[in-house]
C-alpha cells in the first residue's frame, strides 16, 4: 500500500490556546487575523488540501492538522478531548452511541465538522455557535481578541456559569452553499435572547442543567463514571419498588407505579424541550414510559443528548436519592 505522503508544516502565524477556548475557536480566530476571504482556505492552511487530507492509509484529519502544526497545539488526543465537542460525548461513549462518533462513520468534510463542531447542515441543531455577551467585553478589554468557550457549545448549555448570564446564537449564520463557516464572537452577532431564557424562572432551570452538564464532564475527567451512577441508582429505585419484570424490563405502564414514575418523566419533559437539542422529545404517557423502559436497560439506544435529558431528571427530581 502506497503511504500518504507527510504533509509540509505551515507557514506563517500559529495562535496558542485561550483557556477553556475550543478547535474551531483557535482556527477561527486565525482565519480573522489572516484576512483570507474563504474559510475552506483556511480549513486547507491547517488540515493540508482536500486530496491531501484524504483518510487513506487509517490517517485522520486529526493526523493532517498536527502534520501541519508539527504537534505545536499539543498531542491529537488531548486536543480531542480538551478541545472539541467529544469532551461533551465521551460519558457517553461506552454505550451504543460509541457510533455517533466513531471516525469511520463520516466522510472527508463531516470528519473535520465533527471535532470542530461546525455549524452548518445538520449540525446546526446540535451545535448552533454560543456565546456570552460579558465574555465578550471581557476578552475585549484583556487580550482584544474574544473567543469561543468549548463548554458554551455542549449541548443542554445555555447560561455562561461564570457570569450567570444567558448564552446566545451568533446570528452571523452561514450561507447554506458554504462547507466551512468560520466566525469569532462579536456582541453586535449575539442580539437575539432566546425564548426559553427570557422567563426567570426558566433561566434558573437552565442554569441547573448547565451546572449538571459542566459537573459531568468534570468528574468524568477525575475518572468518575457519573452517569453509570446515576443510572445504577435509578434501576435500584425500579427494582426496589417493584417496577422491573423477572427479566429486568420495565413493567408496562398499566401497572399503577410504574404510570407514576412513567407519568413523572412525562411532566419533567417540557422543562427543557425549548432548547433545540431536547425539542424532539414530545410528551405523552407513552412516549415517556418508553424513554424511562431504555434507560433503566443499559443495552437501549439512546442518544446522548435523551440520556442526559433522563439522567438530570433522576438528579433534579430526586429520584431514589
Ligand atoms: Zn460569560
Amino acid at each position: 500500500m502506497k503511504m500518504a505522503t507527510k504533509l509540509p508544516p505551515m507557514p506563517g502565524l500559529l495562535l496558542d490556546w485561550f483557556p477553556g477556548e475550543s478547535l474551531y475557536s483557535l482556527i477561527a480566530r486565525e482565519h480573522s487575523i489572516s484576512g483570507r476571504k474563504k474559510a475552506v482556505a483556511t480549513i486547507n492552511h491547517f488540515f493540508g488540501m482536500a486530496k491531501e487530507r484524504g483518510l487513506k492509509d487509517g490517517r485522520t484529519e486529526m493526523d493532517c492538522l498536527m502534520e501541519r502544526t508539527e504537534g505545536a497545539l499539543g498531542p491529537i488526543d488531548k486536543i480531542l478531548k480538551e478541545r472539541t465537542i467529544l469532551r461533551y460525548y465521551r460519558p457517553f461513549l461506552r454505550q451504543r452511541e460509541r457510533r455517533l462518533v466513531h471516525p469511520g462513520k463520516f466522510g472527508g468534510v463531516d470528519m473535520l465538522k465533527f471535532p470542530l463542531g461546525l455549524h452548518t447542515g445538520r449540525y446546526l441543531m446540535l451545535y448552533p455557535l454560543k456565546g456570552c455577551r460579558a465574555c465578550v467585553e471581557e476578552d475585549r478589554t484583556t487580550t482584544g481578541m474574544p473567543y469561543w468557550r468549548l463548554e458554551h457549545q455542549y449541548p443542554g448549555v445555555w447560561v455562561c456559569l461564570k457570569h450567570d448570564q444567558p448564552l446566545f446564537r451568533t446570528t452571523a449564520l452561514p450561507a447554506a452553499s458554504d462547507r466551512f463557516h468560520l466566525v469569532t464572537p462579536n456582541v453586535a452577532d449575539l442580539s437575539e435572547m432566546p425564548g426559553h431564557l427570557r422567563d426567570p424562572g426558566r433561566f434558573q432551570k437552565f442554569r441547573c442543567l448547565a451546572e449538571f452538564v459542566v459537573s459531568i464532564t468534570t468528574q468524568f475527567e477525575a475518572g468518575l463514571d457519573p452517569m453509570e451512577d446515576i443510572r445504577k441508582r435509578f434501576y435500584t429505585f425500579a427494582d426496589s419498588s417493584g417496577l422491573v419484570t423477572g427479566t429486568s424490563k420495565l413493567r408496562g405502564y398499566h401497572h399503577s407505579k410504574v404510570g407514576a414514575i412513567s407519568r413523572r418523566f412525562e411532566h419533567f419533559m417540557p422543562t427543557f424541550n425549548d432548547a433545540p437539542e431536547f425539542g424532539a422529545m414530545f410528551p405523552t404517557l407513552h412516549i415517556a414510559h418508553n424513554y424511562v423502559s431504555r434507560y433503566l436497560n443499559a443495552e437501549s439506544r439512546l442518544y446522548p443528548n435523551e440520556h442526559l435529558f433522563l439522567a438530570a431528571w433522576v438528579e433534579f427530581e430526586r429520584i431514589g436519592a
